[in-house]
């Protein structure tokens, strides 16, 4: 699928960072587990860093909070844009100038809608718990009544949408600077799922479930 680009999301500086693929846009976005979300409240921008999770079908993007949260009672009623960032490494070059990072960026516009209908609202949620964990929702005990009535959801379409990617090395080891005798390079980062910490207040006899392991 190929991202159609708007007034809005057509790169102006950088371009060649730029990727209109729809595959890059998914890959960033199965890959996250925070988006922020930047939406202006009482004439104030606020960026409120959130998780989210994708739709089976790609086309919407879930996220969720108190019935009470300004940023998500303002949203329904704004343009928002909601980005994923992953940071893939640190760019060290010759010069100081030409620092950088490497990245997968996703920046995502639109009118959040809020969503009501029950079964939608479960499938939501489920879609969200799933993102971060698969396998929990199952697992754990599903959101009572009340606790649905307290959560709010929200769904954005991902159509309008614009990706940047940057790879590889620093941009000067053919300039005039790679004469200087000074190291460049990429310090290469990266999220790692890490050892479980079980609840202290495990009781025993509790075994890490197989989709955890
Ligand atoms: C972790 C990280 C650190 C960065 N650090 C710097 C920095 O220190 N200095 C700097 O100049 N730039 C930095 N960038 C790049 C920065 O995000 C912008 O792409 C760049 O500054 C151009 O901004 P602009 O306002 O001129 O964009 P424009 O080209 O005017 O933006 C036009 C449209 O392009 C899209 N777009 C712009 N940036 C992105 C993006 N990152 N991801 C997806 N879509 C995008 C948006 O839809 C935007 O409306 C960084 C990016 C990342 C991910």
């Amino acid at each position: 699928m190929e991202i159609i680009e708007t007034e809005r999301t057509r790169h102006r500086r950088l371009r060649e960072q730029g990727s209109l693929d729809g595959d890059d846009l998914h890959a960033i976005l199965a890959d996250g587990f925070v988006c922020h979300l930047g939406v202006v409240v009482d004439g104030c921008p606020m960026v409120v860093p959130t998780v989210y999770g994708l739709s089976p079908d790609r086309e919407v993007v879930y996220f969720h909070g108190s019935v009470a949260s300004r940023s998500l009672v303002a949203s329904p009623e704004t343009t928002v844009c909601l980005t994923v960032t992953h940071l893939d490494g640190l760019v060290l070059a010759r010069s100081v100038f030409e620092h950088g990072v490497n990245y997968r960026c996703a920046m995502i516009y639109g009118v959040p809608r809020p969503v009501t209908d029950p079964e939608e609202k479960l499938a939501g949620l489920r879609c969200l718990t799933e993102h971060v964990t698969p396998g929990q929702w199952d697992y754990a005990r599903q959101p009572s009544r009340k606790e649905l009535a307290a959560t709010a959801l929200l769904a954005l379409s991902t159509r309008e949408a614009s990706v940047k990617i940057r790879t590889g090395p620093p941009g000067d080891g053919d300039g005039p600077d790679a004469r200087l005798g000074v190291w460049a390079g990429v310090r290469p980062l990266r999220m790692v799922r890490d050892e479980l910490e079980p609840d202290p207040l495990l009781p025993d006899g509790i075994d890490i479930p197989p989709h955890l392991r």
